[in-house]
Parts: C-alpha cells; sequence; structure tokens
C-alpha cells in the first residue's frame, strides 16, 4: 500500500488550485513554507495574485512565491514561469520597501521566458477585438507563452550577452508591430523605450539567476523540504480545463516537474486547494453560478474581487464534480478547504454531485465545453451551521454540520483534508494531518 505523506511533512510537495483560482492558495503556502525550505514556482506569470496577510499587514504577490514571507526560505520563480522584468522589480523593490528581507533569496530560472512589454500590448489588442473573449488578466501571458511554443521567445539565459539579446528583442519588436499593423494599430507603441528599461534591469535579473532543477535537486540530496507552488486552478489549465477559456499553460501537478526542471518521481505529495464554493473571473462556464442575488451576497461575504485586476468574481457553489476531476488530473494526496468561515451565516449549503446536460446525467467533467455551458449542476443540499468557524482550531471546535460539510466534499472529492482555512489570518487554520 502507498503511504500519505501530508504535504506539511514530505520533501517535495506541490500545492495546485482545484478550481478556477483564487482558492486561496497564497495563505496555504504561507502557512505550509513555514516547514520549508525551499518554496518555487512552476508556471504562470504576473497574472496570478496571491494576498497573504502577516499580522495587520497585507500583501499581494504575483510574481515573487509567498513563501518569501517568511525568513529564511529560499524562493525560485521555474523555468515553466513567464517572468515580466519590470512587474517583478516593482514587487522585489516594494518587498525591500516593507521590509522584507529578500537579499540572496530569490532566484530565477535561466530558462525561464522573459514576458515583454509588447506582450502586454499584444495581449490586450488581441482580447479587445476577439470576437469570443476569453477574459484575460491583459498582462501579456498567452502571448509570451506563444512565443514559447513557436520558439521565437527571448529567455533570461540570453539577457547575458547584451548585443544578442537587442538583435532577439528587435526583431520580437518588429513581429509585434506586424501584429499590430494587422490589427488596425498603427504607431510605435513604446516599444523602443521598453526595450531601453528591460535592458536597465538586466544586471539586476542575471544576479538572481540559476537553474532552478539543480537547485531543488541539490536541496532534496541535502534532506530539504521543497515546496512547488501552481498559480491559476485545474480548471484553467490549458489541457484539463475549460478550453479555450483556459490560460496559456498546464496548472496542473504534473506540470511542476516540468516547470522547475526536476523529474515527476521526486514529488512525494500533491495538496489540491479547494475554496468551501467555487468563483470564476473571466469567461466560460461555471455550472454552479448563482443567481444574481446569491452572487451578489457571496461576493460581498468572500470579499470576491481579483487580487490582480479587481474584477468582481463569479460565485456558485461547490462543485465535486471539478473536485474529483481534479483529484484525479493532479493524483491529488491530500486536500485543502479554504474559506469555511464564508459559509458560516448561511442556514443552507448545496454542492453539485453531478450534471444534467443534453446527453443525459453525468458525473465526470465534460471535455466539451459547449456541453458544460448548458449543463445544469444536480444539487444536493446540506443544512448549514449558522454559527461562527473563525476560531476553530480543530476539526473537533467545529460545529456538527460544519463538519458534516466537510466529511461530504471529502468524500465527493476523493481525498482526504489535511488542512482548513477559517480565516484570512495565518492562526486561522485546522491542520488535520
Ligand atoms: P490565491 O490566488 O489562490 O492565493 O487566492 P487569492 O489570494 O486571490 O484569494 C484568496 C483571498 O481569500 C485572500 O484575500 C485571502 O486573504 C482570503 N482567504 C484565504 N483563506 C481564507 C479563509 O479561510 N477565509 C477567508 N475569509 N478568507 C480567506
Amino acid at each position: 500500500m502507498k503511504v500519505h505523506v501530508p504535504a506539511g511533512s514530505s520533501q517535495c510537495a506541490v500545492v495546485v488550485g482545484c478550481q478556477w483560482g483564487d482558492e486561496g492558495k497564497g495563505k496555504i503556502v504561507d502557512v505550509l513554507a513555514e516547514r520549508m525550505d525551499v518554496v518555487a514556482r512552476y508556471q504562470g506569470g504576473a497574472n496570478a495574485g496571491h494576498t497573504v496577510h502577516v499580522g495587520d499587514r497585507e500583501f499581494i504577490l504575483h510574481q515573487i512565491p509567498s513563501g518569501i514571507l517568511h525568513p529564511e526560505k529560499r524562493c525560485l520563480l521555474g523555468n515553466g514561469v513567464v517572468l515580466d522584468m519590470i512587474q517583478f522589480f516593482q514587487e522585489y523593490d516594494a518587498l525591500l520597501e516593507r521590509g522584507v528581507d529578500v537579499a540572496d533569496r530569490v532566484g530565477v530560472s535561466l530558462r525561464a521566458h522573459l514576458l515583454l512589454p509588447y506582450h502586454r500590448i499584444l495581449d490586450r489588442a488581441v482580447e479587445d477585438r476577439a470576437e469570443e473573449k476569453i477574459g484575460t488578466t491583459g498582462r501579456g501571458i498567452g502571448p509570451a507563452y506563444e512565443d514559447k511554443a513557436g520558439r521565437r521567445g527571448l529567455r533570461v539565459a540570453d539577457l547575458r550577452n547584451e548585443d544578442r539579446f537587442r538583435e532577439l528583442m528587435d526583431r520580437g519588436i518588429q513581429r509585434a508591430r506586424a501584429r499590430l499593423q494587422a490589427l488596425g494599430m498603427e504607431g510605435d507603441h513604446g516599444l523602443e523605450e521598453a526595450l531601453e528599461t528591460v535592458l536597465a534591469l538586466r544586471g539586476r535579473l542575471l544576479e538572481l539567476a540559476t537553474d532552478t532543477g539543480i537547485e531543488v535537486e541539490e536541496a532534496l540530496a541535502q534532506g530539504k523540504q521543497v515546496l512547488l507552488e501552481g498559480a491559476q486552478g485545474t480548471a484553467l489549465d490549458l489541457d484539463h480545463g475549460t478550453y479555450p477559456f483556459v490560460t496559456s499553460s498546464n496548472t496542473t501537478a504534473a506540470a511542476a516537474a516540468t516547470g522547475v526542471g526536476v523529474g515527476p518521481t521526486r514529488i512525494q505529495s500533491v495538496l489540491g486547494v479547494v475554496k468551501a464554493y467555487t468563483t470564476r473571473v473571466g469567461n466560460g462556464p461555471l455550472p454552479t453560478e448563482f443567481d444574481p442575488e446569491m452572487d451578489d451576497r457571496m461576493r460581498t461575504l468572500g470579499g470576491e474581487f481579483g487580487a490582480t485586476t479587481g474584477r468582481p468574481r463569479r460565485c456558485g457553489w461547490f462543485d465535486a464534480v471539478l473536485a474529483r476531476h481534479a483529484a484525479r488530473v493532479n493524483g491529488l494526496t491530500g486536500l485543502a478547504v479554504t474559506k469555511l468561515d464564508v459559509l458560516d451565516s448561511l442556514p443552507q449549503i448545496s454542492v453539485a454531485t453531478g450534471y444534467r446536460t443534453p446527453e443525459g446525467e453525468v458525473e465526470e467533467f465534460p471535455a466539451d465545453t459547449a456541453g458544460l455551458e448548458a449543463a445544469e449542476p444536480i444539487l444536493e443540499t446540506l443544512p448549514g451551521w449558522e454559527a461562527s468557524t473563525g476560531e476553530a482550531r480543530s476539526l473537533d471546535d467545529l460545529p456538527t454540520n460544519a463538519r458534516k460539510y466537510l466529511d461530504r466534499v471529502e468524500e465527493l472529492t476523493g481525498a482526504p483534508i489535511e488542512m482548513v482555512s477559517v480565516g484570512t489570518r495565518r492562526s486561522q487554520i485546522i491542520r488535520v494531518a
């Protein structure tokens, strides 16, 4: 029998979102990071926004792993990440200004692709003109990954040779200009100045450049603990999400190995983060979506506004069909349920156990996104607990109905609950395993 190692005590753990992102991964990573030596991001870019509360202070991190808020942890950005240098150093300097000791603690993969100013401009231009909008964050992520897959991207390692870098970026600028022109946007879009802004940061970035695969491998060999942190969530995965309403990278756990540069056999545990209900930013299906009145209520109760864009999030009941899909495609070994406290005031709480589709009832997450748009959730309704959970520090402290709700979530998802978050503060956590 396989021995279950909880994420907190495993040598190499992945933390992955199991819905449409915004599950509260930042807080879970922050709590787990206390026990870790290295925290590495494996995909995504500045489109992710993790909000972490430390005492009275709120930090919103877009690219730097939230492990940075614990002294002495090494924080890496893996090769699977697309790095926006300008935004990265804004974040880095803001942390320095707020007294976070970042020096010698951040490493960026030499193989990471650079997200350049023209990627942002293209992202917005394409989305503005799209017939079917994806609802991107406009941060340039899609175009940067397109260049990566198209083998015309620029990587951190390319910064080593300034002349060559200028030449490559100049080609990128010409291509971007041609595309913008084809979209009816004439002009130079300030791209030459942008090249100089990027080059001005070259020296600083090279000082942080490293081989993240080697670093992680060495840390593991020394018996250190490593946490691999994903951005967005399973339903936004390029392959396993609600395509085309997805992000441009693989968000799921297998990408953690590729995205930092270690083999999949190094990963010991995969902790899936689910919110006790569901939210989604941007367009695309959300089968358990509330009616407008309830949507408003949950958005207010849960503070469901995007950390990156401030956009209101769409809200719905917990979707066990999606959670089961996530458990399978990520190979979850454990579950962290967040924002349980947000449900405290509700008299009744529902969960979707299946969907009614034009083809009949299904229990598996459909591959066909148009079909998913037409799906109606099959809801099971449980009694609420109508009591505060924010002070609970063990499952025994929870009201009976809250425990029953968690038991049902665990049963339907098929992964054991290891943690339950009951508030924004670090201390508001129930550790089950
Ligand atoms: P992430 O991208 O998955 O880290 O999610 P976000 O940071 O966008 O959203 C999580 C938000 O929920 C942040 O504002 C957190 O402070 C907050 N949060 C996390 N866990 C809990 C919780 O258990 N209860 C409540 N009320 N808020 C939480």
